[in-house]
């Protein structure tokens, strides 16, 4: 996650007395033989692939500590959940995941969040699938990064039969971080959105139109052919 401009350039400090709670979204992934789960920045780390617990690494120099008030390096957060929930809406970050983390080791404090050089993954939060619905689950999906493939948060209906991680699984992979559904997704004080009456049986109705024109188109030629194959044999016995 890349400094937002708005963010005023801070003063790494010392080691604070323990760790602070921070919140951001990043990508969920998967390594190629699926034994291990881990997650790819959004902005600057978006070459590299993080466990639940991280030290960051500088990728400009090895030569100063991350992080440095004269570099952009090390890890960040948002101080608070919904700034990384709306942070979440961008195109570009569809299909994030929202992390809540604890932030250790020097620390820059800015008015938005913390740039810092350790972090530990407390849980995973997953928001919506492409379609709206809450998502339950983790599908195939994107690009990923060498040795590491991208998933993305689906609904049961739209994985349909594709296979899926669930969160019990991805939480094995990864260190035992708790995967648990965005509070946010089904508050029924915010959210105005439900399903129209009757939008489903709709959709079934046309998708079943052009199925039975074919079955009936087959049907005409089957007989077709048993009343010429009939007229013929008619012929013969006459
Ligand atoms: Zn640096
Ligand atoms: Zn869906």
């Amino acid at each position: 996650m890349s400094r937002p401009s708005s963010w005023p350039i801070g003063r790494a400090r010392p080691r604070p007395g323990g760790p602070l709670t921070g919140y951001k979204i990043a990508f969920p992934m998967i390594s190629a033989d699926s034994r291990r789960a881990g997650f790819n920045g959004v902005a600057l780390g978006r070459s590299q692939v993080y466990g639940p617990v991280a030290d960051a690494v500088c990728i400009q120099s090895p030569r100063h500590r991350c992080p440095s008030s004269w570099c952009d390096c090390g890890f960040y957060c948002f101080h608070a959940l919904a700034d990384a929930r709306d942070l979440a809406c961008d195109p570009q970050y569809q299909h994030s995941v929202l992390l809540e983390i604890a932030a250790s080791g020097r620390y820059i404090r800015y008015e938005l969040g913390l740039r810092y050089a350790r972090q530990t993954v407390r849980s995973v939060r997953l928001g919506r699938c492409g379609c709206g619905r809450a998502a339950t689950a983790l599908a195939d999906g994107g690009p990923g990064l060498t040795g590491w493939r991208r998933l993305h948060p689906v609904c049961g209906l739209c994985a349909g039969p594709r296979p899926v991680l669930t969160p019990e699984a991805f939480r094995a992979r990864c260190g035992g971080v708790p995967v648990h559904h965005d509070e946010a997704v089904d508050d029924s004080a915010a959210t105005a959105f439900a399903p129209l009456p009757g939008a489903g049986d709709d959709v079934d109705d046309a998708a079943l139109v052009p199925l039975l024109a074919a079955e009936v188109a087959l049907l005409q030629a089957r007989l077709d052919q048993v009343q010429s194959r009939l007229e013929q044999l008619t012929r013969r016995s006459d």
